[in-house]
This record gives C-alpha cells, sequence and structure tokens, in this order.
C-alpha cells in the first residue's frame, strides 16, 4: 500500500491534485471535507453538527472527524492505498492515523505538503466560491478565519511529518500539470 498525505492550507489546491493523483496511482482519495460537505447536503445529523462549524471556518472536533474517517478507511479496505486530503489537521487525528495504519499493518508514506502564498490563498478561494457553491468559500472574513485556524491549529504537522522523515514541501503556484509533475517526482521516489 501507499498512503499519502496530501497537506497545505485552504486553497493549495489538495482536492485538484488528489482527484488527478488517485487514477494516476489507484489510489483511495478521502477528503473529510468532501465527506461533511456530502452529510451536510443530506441534512444528516453529523451533518447537522459539522455545519455549526464549517459555516464559522472552524474545525469540527476532532472525535467526530477521527470516527467518521476511521470508518471510511474501513469501508475501502482492502485497496492500493490512501490519499488523505484535509485530515489531519490537528495532532490528535494525526496521532490517530498513526494508530490506524499501525493497526492496518502498513504506515504513512509521506505528507505532501503544497506551500502557497497567503494571499494568493484569498485570491482562488474567493474565485472559487462564485462557482462552489461553498458557503464558506463566499466570505472573505470565514476565508480568513480558515487560513488562522491552519496556522494555529494545523501548521504544526509540518514537524510531525518531519520527525520522521516524511515531509516533503512542493511549490503550490504554476498550473495544475505542473503541479501534479513536482508531486509525481515525489510519489516517485518514495
Ligand atoms: P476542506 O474542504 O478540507 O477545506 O474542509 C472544509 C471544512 O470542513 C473545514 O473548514 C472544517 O470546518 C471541516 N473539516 C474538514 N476536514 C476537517 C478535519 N480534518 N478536522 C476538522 N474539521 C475538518
Amino acid at each position: 500500500m501507499k498512503n499519502i498525505v496530501l497537506f497545505g492550507p485552504p486553497g493549495a489546491g489538495k482536492g485538484t491534485q488528489a482527484s488527478i493523483l488517485k487514477d494516476k496511482y489507484n489510489l483511495v482519495h478521502l477528503s473529510t471535507g468532501d465527506m461533511f460537505r456530502y452529510n451536510i447536503k443530506n441534512k444528516t445529523e453529523l451533518g447537522k453538527l459539522a455545519q455549526s462549524f464549517t459555516d464559522k471556518g472552524q474545525l469540527v472536533p476532532d472525535e467526530v472527524t477521527i470516527k467518521m474517517l476511521n470508518a471510511e478507511v474501513d469501508r475501502h479496505l482492502p485497496c492500493n492505498g490512501f490519499i488523505f486530503d484535509g485530515f489531519p489537521r490537528t495532532v490528535a487525528q494525526a496521532e490517530s492515523l498513526d494508530s490506524l495504519v499501525e493497526e492496518k499493518s502498513t504506515e504513512i508514506h509521506a505528507m505532501i505538503a503544497l506551500e502557497v502564498d497567503d494571499e494568493v490563498l484569498v485570491e482562488r478561494l474567493l474565485e472559487r466560491g462564485k462557482t462552489s457553491g461553498r458557503p464558506d468559500d463566499a466570505n472573505e472574513d470565514v476565508i480568513r478565519n480558515r487560513i488562522k485556524v491552519y496556522y494555529d491549529e494545523t501548521a504544526i504537522l509540518k514537524s510531525y511529518y518531519q520527525q520522521s522523515d516524511k515531509y516533503y514541501g512542493v511549490d503550490g503556484v504554476g498550473s495544475i500539470e505542473e503541479i501534479t509533475e513536482r508531486i509525481c517526482e515525489v510519489i516517485d521516489r518514495l
């Protein structure tokens, strides 16, 4: 199995790249943001709970997020590996992911981080908001809060994965194809 965490702030291009990479490497793409949006759209109990956080650009509590992610991993096994997109976002989530993969006798092989400047992120998200239908992309205050939450709670995961030599930074500015190529160079060396 090959398990990759695709990392980076909101608007870095994780979803776009994950959907290309999953086909190229025959991996299962798991996006916690997509899972929450699916539940919100279908008005499930989980969706109602999640929406009270996603609307404000806050993180959904770890316990809820981890339980949902674990169930999705189980649902897709056996498979060739996973691309985790938008998970983990806290140290507790990273630790729980380590236990989960260990339980399955595998590991996280790399965290690949898309590096993009903040002002480019805000611009990209406002642009995406015009067509994505995502309420959290439509409001600049919510966008800036999501970026702040990233720096306050999520960015620390860079050092978490650096400790085990699994962190790979990739320039996230350029054409979609150029960025895919940069990521593939990392994956092909794993
Ligand atoms: P995303 O599509 O990854 O930008 O996620 C959209 C929103 O879903 C985030 O702003 C959070 O409110 C929530 N969310 C997604 N993934 C997580 C996670 N791993 N932990 C907590 N909240 C999450």
